[in-house]
């Protein structure tokens, strides 16, 4: 897929399992079982689906999956497997060096999003992609540092910090314009500043939902994660980012769908529904 000056290619980088309950909030089993469907632990299988942007100048990646440098222990909780693919397979599929990567935009800083961000060499945690500058919102690297009771155990302190030692961290405040294509949107529900990657040429456009929408499953307004924060404000950013995403047929990204990569979505009076779905960007 093509958008401005930028080609779209969807990364596989592994699979892992949250417990199905958790990513559905308040919606009964039998209701979203019927969409995903869960293990005898009550896991569903999630994609780490990142997003490469390539253009003349720039190979920007967004989001780096949940890495590889887990012990068994933590694998076995969260199913963690490198099956199909991993972040660095996938790179090579396509060609991309490590080096070769100018941008690296987090989307937030849970484990399963900065995973891929760092190498370890004799222990010691060292930037993934040597010549890129990583982009992160200041006030989630804030919340990262020190998060609450709730959500400490999603942040990994040796997967981020280092970037920043490194001073290789561009930091944004809120919303921004990141090029001439590419819009950063902070989103508030899931965590502090979660930024939502908006690629567009008036034309056609692509939001990297991120964990705003993990699953095309989540389309729905009352589907809603219990790791959220502020499951309220989730929804008021679903009533207000939705609608113009049905009407102006944006592509919605989903980094978690175990299948669907993509996806449009329309409304009718019970709500928002997937219209139409892609397994891969063409
Ligand atoms: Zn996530």
């Amino acid at each position: 897929m093509r958008i401005g000056k930028y080609e779209l290619v969807a990364l596989n980088t592994g699979t892992f399992g949250l417990d199905g309950g958790a990513m559905f909030g308040i919606i009964p089993k039998p209701l979203w079982e019927k969409k995903i469907p869960a293990d005898e632990m009550n896991r569903i299988t999630l994609g780490g689906r990142c997003l490469l942007l390539k253009s003349e100048d720039k190979t920007i990646l967004v989001d780096t999956g949940i890495g590889n440098y887990w012990d068994e222990k933590f694998k076995k909780i969260y199913r963690v497997e490198f099956e199909t693919a991993s972040l660095k397979s996938s790179l090579e599929n396509y060609g991309v060096k490590s080096d070769e990567i100018t941008d690296v935009i987090l989307t937030h800083l849970h484990f399963d999003h900065t995973g891929g961000s760092v190498d370890f060499i004799d222990d010691k945690a060292v930037p993934a992609f040597p010549n890129a500058k990583y982009h992160v919102q200041k006030k989630h690297f804030e919340w990262a540092k020190s998060a609450s009771p709730k959500d400490r155990g999603s942040f990994i302190q040796n997967r981020f910090i280092p970037l920043f030692e490194e001073g290789i961290i561009n930091f944004h405040d809120g919303d921004a314009e990141f090029d001439e294509n590419i819009n950063l949107i902070a989103t508030n529900g899931h965590t502090v500043d979660q930024q939502l990657v908006k690629i567009s040429d008036g034309n056609q456009t692509l939001l990297y939902c991120a964990d705003f929408l993990p699953t095309s499953a989540h389309v729905p307004i009352p589907y809603v994660m219990s790791y959220d924060l502020l499951p309220l404000q989730t929804i008021k950013e679903k009533e207000k980012i939705l609608p113009q995403a049905v009407e102006e047929e944006w592509f919605l990204f989903f980094e978690h769908d175990p299948k669907t990569a993509a996806a449009k979505i329309s409304m009718n009076e019970k709500g928002f529904f997937v219209k139409e779905t892609f397994e891969d960007l063409i």
